[in-house]
């Protein structure tokens, strides 16, 4: 694939994390990258190095501080492994990202793709990075039938073709390609594979990669309560293990009797629908006043205008702009 390996020498974009290319830089920005734009993670990612430079700066932080730093990005497990990744490599390794296969993979967070691209962008080792861009060009071009998911089918066709003398070159290439080239519309004409590319040359392109059969999201309905009272409203941070944990949420329900407080409603305000994981909800959120500040366990009260300061969920960041908006008209 000498093709391209020029093309990338030639083409690659300029994107921040390729400036000053340190293990930190690469590991931060290959999270961040994972289900998200490149357009977006940039003010993420510049953002992200000013408040944590360093390792030691980032295992230094509090949790809270490094989840409203990842605000927005979602799958906000990704910013807790960050952090407890960190602390170890902090603790065990002298704050250096280790090189070995095994002991990125005993860190939190480090699936196979991100080991590969830890590996191969920032030590230049021969190691498969395979995401969602890889596996579209690759089953282009080997017209393979296996299907998107098979992981594993698209490491060993990524290993062979990774050249021995700079294979980090050809591994970033054929992200770059799949991201601005080989896209869900191919631009074959512009594409430095098109003379070797099988769906291609079979004009079959569109037809891969042969996508999963996808299971319906599950549906959820749920009512939010804003609840005020005098400058005050009503907020929870999830505890524990779950998804959300971390994140601030207002008092929600699936029917309106099992919310934790029973009061007038003041307004309804704009259903909002959002997918997380494999849900798909739709919330709808309506404005209470409360005749006193109720006690409710695992409840607290937190002033208006300090509501912005607190990371929300996304879905309930939402409301929350929504009710922001009501108050200021
Ligand atoms: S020729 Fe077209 S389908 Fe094949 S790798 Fe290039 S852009 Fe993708």
């Amino acid at each position: 694939m000498k093709e391209l390996e020029e093309w990338f020498l030639e083409n690659q974009r300029k994107l921040p994390w390729r400036e000053n290319k340190t293990p930190y830089r690469v590991w931060i920005s290959e999270v961040m990258l994972q289900q998200t734009q490149v357009s977006v993670v940039i003010a993420y990612f510049l953002r992200w190095m000013e408040q944590f430079p360093t390792i030691e700066s980032l295992a230094n932080a509090s949790e809270a501080h490094v989840i409203k730093a990842w605000e927005g990005l979602g799958y906000y497990s990704r910013a807790r492994n960050l952090h407890k990744a960190a602390k170890i490599i902090v603790a065990n390794y002298q704050g250096l990202i280790p090189q070995e296969e095994e002991l990125l993979r005993a860190l939190p967070g480090f699936g196979p793709y991100t080991v590969g691209a830890v590996r191969s962008f920032a030590f230049e080792q021969k190691s498969p990075a395979v995401d969602g861009n890889v596996v579209r060009v690759l089953s282009r071009y080997f017209a393979s039938l296996e299907e998107c998911s098979k992981k594993g089918h698209y490491e060993m066709l990524t290993a062979s073709i990774l050249p021995d003398e700079r294979p980090w070159i050809t591994m970033e290439g054929l992200i770059e390609l799949g991201a601005v080239v080989c896209k869900k519309k191919p631009n074959c004409l512009e594409c430095p594979l098109m003379e070797k590319c099988k769906a291609y040359q079979e004009g079959r392109a569109l037809e891969f990669p042969k996508k999963q059969k996808k299971a319906p999201p599950t549906l959820l309905k749920r009512h939010v309560m804003v609840a005020c009272y005098q400058d005050l409203v009503l907020v929870k941070q999830e505890k524990g293990k779950k998804v959300m944990s971390g994140l601030y949420e207002f008092p929600y329900a699936e029917k309106l009797e099992e919310l934790p407080l029973q009061l007038p409603k003041a307004v309804d305000m704009p259903e909002v629908k959002h997918h997380f994981t494999r849900y798909q909800a739709t919330l709808y959120p309506a404005l209470y006043h409360a005749e006193k500040k109720h006690e409710i366990t695992g409840y607290e009260w937190h002033a208006k205008e300090t509501l912005e300061k607190l990371s929300f969920s996304s879905g309930h960041r939402r409301v929350l702009k929504l009710f922001l908006e009501l108050i200021r008209e």
